[in-house]
């Protein structure tokens, strides 16, 4: 793959189609003075199209909010124009301060300091259950 403007950052490929706008947002990369590139329906031989964002800059990238995002998305960091590490990501078992609770009687809504923990009970329907309250998210 072509990682041209990249020298040390990473490249987040195999993004689901129309999926980078929502992993941009939920990630800061606005936030950032680096350069970031999207990439929008970019050819994919595995699903046919897919999305990359590409960062130019070695930024703490959080890799379980990314995989809670999208479980599908491969991580390629880059060093000195090369990919030094490619990680395959997989849906976390824990996410912390992702997203938030939505059952008004649980004690993260009314405890707002409280870190909203949610924890991965059923992989195959990709299930997440608050750590107090056991609500399911979605
Ligand atoms: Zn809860």
């Amino acid at each position: 793959m072509n990682i041209d403007s990249i020298k040390n950052g990473y490249v987040i490929d195999h993004i689901k189609a129309g999926n980078a706008m929502i992993i941009y947002d939920a990630l800061g990369l606005r936030e950032l003075d680096c350069q970031v590139a999207i990439i929008s329906n970019a050819k994919s031989k595995k699903t046919g199209k897919k999305d990359i964002i590409k960062i130019d800059e070695n930024i703490d990238l959080d890799l379980d909010k990314l995989g809670f995002l999208d479980p599908e998305v491969t991580v390629n960091i880059v060093k000195n124009d090369e990919i030094i590490e490619k990680k395959k990501l997989s849906l976390p078992e824990k996410i912390i301060n992702v997203a938030k609770c939505k059952n008004p009687r649980c004690i993260t809504s009314i405890e707002r300091d409280l870190d909203q923990i949610f924890i991965l009970t059923d992989k195959e329907k990709q299930v997440y259950r608050c750590k107090y309250c056991e609500s399911s998210l979605k």
